[in-house]
């Protein structure tokens, strides 16, 4: 595939600001590939993550966050744990991931599922995934979508009618709670 660097939006590019979120040393990248090789959904996706790394190193401004990788990274951190230079890779994909969501690049339907997500955290102490089905659905308007895979879920356990009791919910709350503090004194 050929790499094509288009001219960012801001002088700087977003290198800096990654670098400044993440602790991550992007120079060290030398384009082993290691982390796109091993990368859970980069056969998916039009740029994996080593092609976001460079992209990033190149200068890349705000239309890298219109990545496809960026909503499609599965946090599974493989990247991360592949790279050579010990570069955490996912955190990268953390912090475009926030960026898109600051700077409104975000499509709805990645906004709609992460908010979705977050609520659910936040409420339940962990993912209920069918408060979150029902948020996602109501705030995308695709009611239909996916829908014939619901029995099929529902017997292989996937999917409870109620919340897992078993969550920790007030140490959950004091994260959100903190972050909120960190936030508001930023
Ligand atoms: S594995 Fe590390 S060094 Fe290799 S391309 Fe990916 S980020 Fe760069
Ligand atoms: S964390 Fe994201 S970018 Fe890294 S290997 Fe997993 S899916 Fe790919």
């Amino acid at each position: 595939m050929t790499l094509q660097i288009k001219k960012g939006t801001s002088k700087k590019g977003l290198l800096a600001e990654i670098e400044k979120r993440t602790g991550v040393n992007l120079s060290a990248c030398f384009q082993c590939k290691k982390c796109s090789s091993g990368c859970a959904v980069g056969d998916l996706v039009e740029s994996p993550p080593s092609e976001i790394m460079r992209r990033l190193h190149l200068g890349a401004g705000d239309e890298l966050l219109e990545s496809d990788l960026i909503w499609t990274c599965a946090s599974c951190e493989t990247c991360s744990s592949r790279c050579p230079m010990g570069i955490d890779v996912a955190a990268v994909m953390d912090a475009l991931r926030v960026l898109c969501l600051e700077r409104s690049k975000a499509k709805v339907t990645p906004k709609v599922f992460n908010r979705a997500f977050l609520n659910s955290v936040k409420r339940h102490g962990r993912t209920y995934e069918m408060g979150m089905v029902t948020a996602y659905k109501f705030g995308t308007g695709a009611f239909m979508g996916d829908v014939d895979k619901f029995p099929m879920m529902l017997k292989k356990g996937k999917l409870s009618l109620l919340p897992s009791s078993g969550a920790d919910k007030k140490t959950v709350k004091r994260i959100f709670k903190n972050l909120r503090q960190k936030k508001e004194g930023e």
